[in-house]
């Protein structure tokens, strides 16, 4: 990883012109591109590769499931540069994450935090189960299942008959309000407008991406 900041007028400009609005309305132009069939693969090529070379300044951090189905910059049609990424299995948070996140926001500036869950999450189902059935899954798993769980709990109590996606939905807002509250660091950007942090559902079947939660200056 690169940091930023030494570039001085030029970041300082690029840091006026990227706020948490303009990051989110590129992310969802790029969406909608993705949706539509008409995605640019932007930022892509051997030029864009070559400007990287000494600097970073991603417009979003991405923190979404593992799901081979959700690659981040994809169904958001970026490129190099574009997307500072974090991944797990149900999009759970632990200290690194947590820390790779706070990097994003402390060193790169980045003005958008994005929780990207989705429809059908086999993290989230797997949890459903072990709620259901009171059987855990062995090994590590069970660690994502014990994360999940809250979430799972909270979306039953709201709605017996919840689904899986309205458990989805339940841990995706859980999940963005756990990072601002866990992290001194994300809360003070958020509270400065330096950042912003949402929450996302993304759907398997038209590749949308719909905004459920939100914390900070997005103009949504
Ligand atoms: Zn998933």
């Amino acid at each position: 990883m690169s940091g930023g900041g030494e570039d001085g007028n030029i970041n300082a400009v690029s840091e006026h012109l990227r706020s948490p609005a303009e990051a989110w309305q590129t992310l969802m132009a790029g969406n909608a591109r993705f949706v539509g069939g008409a995605s640019n693969h932007p930022n892509q090529d051997a030029a864009r590769r070559a400007s990287l070379l000494s600097n970073q300044h991603p417009f979003v951090m991405i923190f979404g499931c593992s799901d081979s189905r959700l690659a981040a910059e994809i169904i958001f049609d970026l490129g190099l540069g574009d997307a500072f990424v974090v991944r797990t299995a149900g999009h759970v948070v632990d200290n690194t994450a947590l820390g790779s996140l706070e990097y994003g926001v402390e060193y790169l500036d980045v003005p958008l935090i994005v929780v990207l869950g989705h429809d059908s999450c086999g993290a989230v189902t797997a949890t459903k189960g072990a709620v259901d059935t009171g059987k855990m899954p062995a090994g590590f798993v069970r660690d994502l299942v014990e994360r999940i769980t809250p979430s799972v709990l909270a979306s039953l109590r709201k709605d017996k008959t919840s689904t899986v996606n309205d458990m989805v939905e339940e841990h995706v807002k859980q999940t963005a309000a756990r990072l601002v509250e866990n992290s001194p660091i994300i809360a003070s950007a958020v509270a400065r407008q330096r950042t912003a942090v949402v929450g996302l559902t993304y759907r398997l079947t038209d590749g949308t991406a719909d905004l459920v939660y939100s914390n900070g200056h997005i103009g949504a």
